[in-house]
């Protein structure tokens, strides 16, 4: 699995980091979340998933 983030959506309230900081970054001066995988590990995928539903304006992106 891999993910991204479009930044044309993504609104930075923190949440995806909150939910998944071992795949989600977020810088407190630029107020963005980041993705630090390349590859998601197989253990954090359902976590990933979950941080995609929580993002209310469905700026994450699963790539399968
Ligand atoms: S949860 Fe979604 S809107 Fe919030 S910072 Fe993460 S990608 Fe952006």
């Amino acid at each position: 699995m891999k993910v991204k983030i479009d930044y044309d959506l993504c609104m930075g309230d923190e949440n995806c980091h909150k939910v998944c900081p071992e795949v989600f970054d977020f810088d407190q001066d630029k107020l963005q979340s980041s993705v630090r995988v390349d590859t998601v590990p197989p253990q954090l995928e359902d976590k990933v998933r979950q941080a995609a539903r929580e993002c209310a304006p469905g700026a994450i992106v699963i790539v399968e």
